[in-house]
């Protein structure tokens, strides 16, 4: 007899129904197509432990206008299939401010620091050790604004949440990531 359906087998879905069996129930994972060929197919493969805030929906006129514009990577939308999805949006615009947006980072950063340590079984069984690197990842800027903006939100999630960083100079992240040797440079 199956105890629990667990409907979706990508990351999540995957994840719900491991756990569940672990503590003895009988689980059946249903997906209407092959598991993991959805979202969790295509990311970066990154266990986001760094990742401590949730993102929230901008709410600054200016990032608005870049998205209503089509001005911007983050968002690719188009009019005739914006209705469905306007509940979802106000409520993600209603959760990405103020003492609720402040609640969802309070569960989600205690959730996250837990990620490496969660995944560490599931690595482990799926034999997958040799795929995983376990010393971070490195996010490269153009500009030193850039840079500087992103050290400081590095440095914020340091003292609130412990996550650790390190910032490289130029002449670091070439010696760390050597590229192929340009004509002439010998
Ligand atoms: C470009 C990109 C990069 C990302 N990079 C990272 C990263 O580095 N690290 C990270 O942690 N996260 C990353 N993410 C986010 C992460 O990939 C998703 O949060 C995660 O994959 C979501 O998993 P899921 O199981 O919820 O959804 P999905 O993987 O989408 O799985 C949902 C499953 O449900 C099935 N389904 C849907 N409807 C039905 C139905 N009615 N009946 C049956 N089955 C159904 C689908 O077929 C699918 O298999 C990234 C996302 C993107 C888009």
């Amino acid at each position: 007899m199956t105890d629990a359906l667990v409907l979706g087998a990508g990351m999540a879905g995957v994840s719900a129904a491991l756990m569940l069996q672990r503590r003895g129930w009988s689980v059946a994972l249903i997906d209407r197509q092959a598991p993991g060929r959805a979202t969790s197919f295509g990311n970066a493969g990154i266990i986001q432990s760094e990742a401590v805030e949730p993102f929230a929906m901008p709410r600054d006129l200016r990032s608005l206008w870049k998205i209503i514009l089509g001005n911007t990577n983050d968002v690719h939308w188009r009019l005739r299939h914006l209705g469905p999805h306007v509940g979802p949006l106000l409520s993600y615009w209603w959760h990405s401010g103020g003492s609720r947006y402040r609640q969802a980072v309070e569960v989600h950063s205690a959730l996250v620091a837990r990620a490496a340590e969660a995944h560490a079984p599931l690595i482990a069984a799926a034999g997958a050790e040799s795929l995983v690197r376990r010393d971070g990842f490195r996010v490269l800027h153009r500009t030193e604004r850039g840079m500087d903006q992103e050290a400081a939100v590095a440095e914020r999630f340091r003292a609130d949440y412990g996550v650790p960083y390190r910032v490289l100079s130029a002449a670091a992240l070439a010696k760390a990531e050597p590229g192929p040797e340009q004509p002439g440079s010998a």
